[in-house]
């Protein structure tokens, strides 16, 4: 079910050019309703439910409403992001409130080698093989038909 914003905890993005709802939205439908400072999503009906703004929101304004195949119906799930993990918070109906963390990286911030490390292959664009062909594919050359 679509996202929904939570006009108490939304803060506008304290009046930046863009909030970063707007940002992230892969539809392009949250927008800010610059008399109040207050974001709402547009077109619920066209929400794909991918949880970006969820996630990108510094003051958890925005929810999505989980399919009973996620969580128990009536359940908030609730992410807090850190520079290496993500923390989902669920509440049931019933108060009890599970948490459960995961990781999001596996190099430090900042260390990521673009390609890992493999050459891009723009250096030969005649070439048949794909970007980091053949050395990822553990080959001295990339077999083509002659
Ligand atoms: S990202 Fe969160 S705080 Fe910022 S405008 Fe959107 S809902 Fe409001
Ligand atoms: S859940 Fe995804 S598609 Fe829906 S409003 Fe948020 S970012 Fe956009």
């Amino acid at each position: 079910m679509p996202s929904f914003v939570i006009p108490e905890k939304c803060d506008g993005c304290k009046a930046l050019d863009k909030t970063a709802c707007q940002y992230i939205c892969p539809n392009d439908l949250m927008v800010l309703n610059k008399e109040i400072m207050k974001a709402y999503n547009r077109e619920p009906e066209m929400c794909w439910e991918c949880y970006n703004c969820v996630k990108i929101c510094p003051t958890q304004a925005i929810e999505v409403r989980g399919y009973a195949d996620f969580v128990p119906m009536g359940a908030s799930v609730l992410p807090m992001r850190s520079s290496d993990s993500i923390l989902w918070t669920v509440k049931f109906r019933n108060g009890m409130v599970k948490r459960f963390k995961f990781p999001t990286r596996t190099t430090e911030e900042g260390k990521a080698q673009p390609n890992g490390g493999y050459a891009t292959a723009q250096d030969d664009l005649n070439s048949e093989a794909l970007a980091q062909e053949p050395e990822a594919l553990r080959l001295k050359e990339v077999y083509t038909i002659k």
